[in-house]
């Protein structure tokens, strides 16, 4: 099954995709956790990309097209993959589409869009805590850790992320809207769209989300 998880931020891509990817045993590709590890790590890709990320902007095509090239040559993709947070421009898509085509081994099978109102993804984005470790994630109300402040997971200290502070909020939803958003017309043309009602609980969105995938060969 390769998949593409598209929608704005804060919209719940990554909490279905992490669910989905290891209950079929695929790897969940976000852009969005390998830049953040490179900063953690403060790696020239992290020095690179900390400044776009802070301010809410997209991280320069060139640079995520190269993570995506450079993860998807990795042998644990033969059976398929998630990708949540790429692509983000249609100059993105197009790469995608051309790196599929060369490696010989098949194009994306759906692409997945989460679809939710503007007030519903801020109140969502200003609530998530995140795992530094782990990755988890959590909403202070609406999916709170059973002891405040701590990864149920494993134990760490729960951190809201920069970008999810209410500037860089209103901005990530404007690049979203001017650069991303056209994502859904360029693969509804191509007939891989498929729209999710992503305002649901978390489990329920889950199982409209492996009914919608239910169909996608194994690979
Ligand atoms: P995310 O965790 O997907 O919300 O991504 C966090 C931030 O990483 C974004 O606001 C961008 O600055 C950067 N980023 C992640 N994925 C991409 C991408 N495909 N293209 C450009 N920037 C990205």
């Amino acid at each position: 099954m390769r998949l593409i998880l598209l929608g704005a931020p804060g919209v719940g891509k990554g909490t279905q995709a992490q669910r989905l990817a290891t209950e079929r045993g695929i790897p969940q590709i976000s852009t969005g956790e390998i830049l953040r590890d490179a900063i953690k790590r403060g790696t020239p890709l992290g020095i690179q990309a900390k400044s776009f990320m802070e301010a809410g902007n997209l991280v320069p095509d060139d640079v995520v097209i190269g993570i995506i090239r450079d993860r998807l040559s990795r042998s644990d993709g033969a059976d398929g993959f998630i990708l949540d947070g790429f692509p983000r421009t249609v100059a993105q898509a197009q790469a995608l589409d051309r790196m599929l085509l060369d490696s010989g081994a098949g194009g994306i099978d759906y692409v997945v869009n989460f679809e939710a109102p503007n007030q519903e993804i801020i109140s969502r984005l200003s609530g998530r805590r995140t795992c530094p470790d782990c990755q988890a994630v959590y909403h202070v109300e609406h999916a709170p850790p059973r002891q405040e402040g701590r990864c149920d997971k494993c134990g760490a200290a729960l951190v809201q992320r920069t970008d999810d502070k209410p500037d860089t909020i209103a901005a990530r939803l404007k690049v979203y809207d001017q650069q991303t958003s056209p994502l859904i017309d360029y693969y509804r043309e191509r007939g891989l769209l498929r729209q999710l009602d992503a305002t649901a609980p978390i489990d329920s969105v889950y199982r409209n989300l492996r009914s919608l995938v239910q169909g996608t060969k194994s690979r």
